[in-house]
């Protein structure tokens, strides 16, 4: 077969001698909450099934326990009796149909389990677990590798191509390597090689009771990110026994749960950890797989080209874009419905206990809803035909609006879009200009691209009325105005040194040295990071309103190691070294009127991120201040009761939004049907997550 003329090492297949893998991609292992629920393999084998037609290469279920102890939760999934494996049928025969490859991941979680069986090799509470652990008798620990053993072999039996053993991010196996963890004294503690001797006896009992025709992916931690984590030496070694003992290929994995380090969110730069997996390229005869914030066929190519790894795993992006590897070999990459790593309806959900979805792809793990409904209704994946086209306008190209207009053009109908200014995007627009955000260029020419695709006629520089909207005689009309900001009630709120935070992001007002921000929010928060930045360069927006060709050049990958403390030199266990943080050329204040945590509402897996960010930047942020008045002599404010004037040059008003739905009444009046979405609806815990969705459900009403 000759190479892709785009992609040539992404679609090169990888043969591991008794099967061969089509491409160089995997998906790798993501808990999605549909495994814990009742009737949850059905809706995962639908899940997987749209990934194996899109293209994976090979998929890896999310962490399913060997046994009760090893739970991360409660009545987590297990895999430890033949009635438990019969139901994975499902899911493994729904992914071969699709001529895919799948793995079953299996994850003991150790200490960081959430419940009050819990195990591990020493009693030691987890930094980030409510729970202490039991100490590992000699017998459980005998048992634990048994239970490890029949899992994959169960896994074997119901259908699975191999399985992935869990053994980084800090849970049990990379709890006995580390002696962050392992304070043993007996043959399963101490020395280096006693410390191993768990993954190594697991893996060889693995491929005992599993057999030689069965993938094995170990996942090894090759950087703990967490002090007393192993020596770049111990990974070596460990990765040369793993091969020893038999694994097929080796994962990587970066940094433990309880590391202060982010590693998967949207300010770490693509691909930030692939020169770790290149460390071990050419030690090992089996191939390695890289991974963490690989989001397009780009930068996947790019890696494999350059000897960073045999195999690159992405997780996220396949749930963005089922069909990420289809449109990739097509050469289609510019409809990709790219990751933008923001974590909002993925690792978030499953934090709060619900399904994972997608901020910019709602579908994701409703697969089996859409296919129910599909089968209800029988000309549904038709385009709607002609005599039930509507001409409908959809006003306001923000998420919501961008989201509406090209689902409903998809189906056929005759898609009008109003934007009154001069670009699609709308909040988009500011929020890709923030450091360590410029993956929301992405969205935009995602959309910019769907645009094109199914003929919605855009109207940039256009604001309209419920008047226009009438004599253009539309059937219905999707209002998607937005919102417009709050201006609080502060004496000397028009004073010139008061900005609000589009005048700062949009209009790129000069800003001074000593700047006040009213209101601790995602925006708030936002504000501050790109007030606070000085070695960021994003690229600036262009005048192109549907340009496909953005890529934004994003953080620098020295400035992301020294930020957060990354060592690539690995001179100390773990990998890490002192931050050095950015130097600020300005000082801050975020301030907030209620009590308790600045940025409380921020995303779980994400806002402690935000949050360290401007304390190594020097900002000072202050919950209970009320605000008295603002003048020449900078903001009054009490805080905590106590008076105080800040000196600042400037004000910067993030307090909130309320929504903009001038267009709503008036076109309800003449008998027009409209629908009201995203922050027109409702600005109060609006985001793009729920505008996109809300935007998407517009669409699915019309099938
Ligand atoms: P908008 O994005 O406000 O779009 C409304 C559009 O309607 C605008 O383009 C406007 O010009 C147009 N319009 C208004 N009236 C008319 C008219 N009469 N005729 C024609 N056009 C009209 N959300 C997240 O989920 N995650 C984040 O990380 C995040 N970061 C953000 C960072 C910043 C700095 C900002 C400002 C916002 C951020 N948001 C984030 C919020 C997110 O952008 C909004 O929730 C989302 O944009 C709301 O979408 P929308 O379509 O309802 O409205
Ligand atoms: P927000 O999250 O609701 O925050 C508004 C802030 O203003 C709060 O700190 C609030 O706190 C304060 N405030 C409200 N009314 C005020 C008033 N009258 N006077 C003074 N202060 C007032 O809204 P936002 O920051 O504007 O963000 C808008 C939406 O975009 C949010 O829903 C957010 O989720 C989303 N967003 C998300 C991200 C992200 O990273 N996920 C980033 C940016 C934006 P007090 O009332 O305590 O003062
Ligand atoms: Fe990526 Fe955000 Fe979607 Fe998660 S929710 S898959 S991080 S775009």
């Amino acid at each position: 077969m000759s190479a892709h003329p785009l992609y040539p090492h992404l679609f090169s297949p990888l043969d591991l001698g008794f099967t061969t893998l089509k491409n160089r991609s995997l998906m790798g292992s993501m808990h999605t909450g549909l495994e814990e629920r009742k009737d949850g393999l059905r809706a995962l084998a639908a899940y997987f099934a749209a990934r194996a037609r899109g293209g994976a290469g090979l998929m890896v279920t999310g962490g399913i326990a060997p046994s009760r102890q090893g739970w991360l939760a409660p009545f987590g999934a297990k895999l430890a009796t033949r009635s438990e494996a019969a139901k994975h049928r499902n899911v493994t025969e729904a992914v071969h149909a699709e001529d895919g490859k799948i793995c079953l991941q299996i994850l003991h979680a150790g200490r960081y389990g959430m419940h009050p069986f819990l195990v591990a090799p020493s009693p030691l509470r987890a930094p980030i677990s409510p729970f202490r652990p039991w100490e590992m008798s000699q017998r459980l620990i005998r048992a634990t590798i048994n239970d490890f053993a029949t899992s994959a072999a169960l896994a074997r039996e119901s259908g699975y191509d191999g399985v992935e053993i869990m053994g980084s991010e800090g849970y049990l196996i990379n709890q006995f390597i580390a002696p962050r963890t392992n304070k043993r004294t007996d043959e399963w503690g101490g020395s280096f090689e006693n410390r191993i001797r768990f993954p190594i006896e697991i893996m060889q009992k693995v491929r005992e009771k599993a057999g030689a025709d069965f993938i094995v992916i170990f996942r090894v931690s090759m950087l703990d990110l967490v002090e007393e984590g192993s020596t770049w030496e111990e990974v070596e070694q460990l990765a040369l026994a793993l091969e020893g003992a038999g694994a097929t290929m080796l994962n990587t994995g970066i940094g433990w749960h309880e590391a202060r380090v982010p590693t998967i969110a949207t300010l770490v730069p693509r691909g930030a950890f692939a020169w770790v997996t290149k460390r071990l390229m050419g030690k090992l005869r089996i191939p390695l797989i890289t991974t963490n914030r690989i989001n397009t066929p780009e930068k996947a190519e790019e890696l494999l080209r350059d000897g960073f790894a045999n195999m690159v795993s992405m997780a996220r992006p396949f749930l963005a874009d089922p069909d990420f590897m289809q449109k990739a070999f097509e050469q289609r990459a510019d409809e990709i419905n790219t990751c933008i790593a923001c974590n909002q309806a993925c690792l978030d959900h499953v934090f709060k206990k619900k399904d994972a979805s997608c901020l910019v792809n709602p579908r994701a793990c409703q697969e089996i809803l859409l296919i129910a409904s599909r089968q209800r209704t029988t000309n549904s994946e038709q385009p709607t035909a002609k005599n039930q086209q509507r001409k409908i306008a959809v006003v306001g190209a923000g998420p919501a609006g961008l989201s509406a207009a090209t689902e409903l053009a998809a189906l056929g109908h005759e898609v009008h879009l109003f934007e009154a200014s001069g670009e699609i995007g709308g909040q988009f627009n500011m929020a890709k200009l923030i450091p360590g955000k410029e993956e929301f260029y992405e969205t935009l020419r995602y959309f910019g691209k769907m645009i094109e695709k199914h003929g919605v006629k855009l109207h940039l520089n256009t604001r309209v009325d419920a008047r226009f909207l009438q004599n253009e005689e539309f059937e219905e009309v999707v209002v998607a105005t937005g919102v417009s900001p709050r201006t609080p009630n502060i004496e000397g709120i028009e004073h010139p040194k008061v900005l609000s935070y589009i005048d700062v992001l949009l209009h790129q007002k000069p800003v001074g040295k000593t700047v006040a921000i009213i209101g601790a929010g995602g925006i708030g928060f936002d504000v501050a990071t790109f007030l606070t930045a000085d070695s960021h360069v994003s690229e600036q927006p262009t005048n192109n309103p549907v340009r496909t060709d953005i890529r934004p050049g994003g953080q620098q990958l020295t400035t992301y190691w020294h930020e957060w403390g990354i060592d690539p030199a690995y001179a100390h266990r773990g990998g890490i070294t002192q931050p050095q943080p950015e130097h600020s050329p300005r000082q801050v204040w975020l301030l907030q009127r209620s009590k308790g945590k600045i940025g409380a509402r921020l995303g779980k897996t994400t806002g402690w991120a935000h949050r360290l960010t401007l304390k190594s930047r020097g900002v000072q942020m202050w919950p209970e201040v009320n605000y008295l008045k603002i003048d020449d002599a900078g903001l009054h404010i009490t805080v905590k009761g106590a008076p105080q004037i800040l000196d600042v040059e400037n004000v910067v008003i993030c307090a909130g939004q309320n929504p903009l739905r001038d267009l709503y009444e008036p076109l309800v009046q003449a008998g027009i049907k409209v629908h009201l979405i995203g922050g027109a609806k409702e600005a109060a815990e609006l985001d793009a997550k729920r505008a996109i969705e809300e935007g998407w459900n517009i669409a699915t009403s019309h099938r």
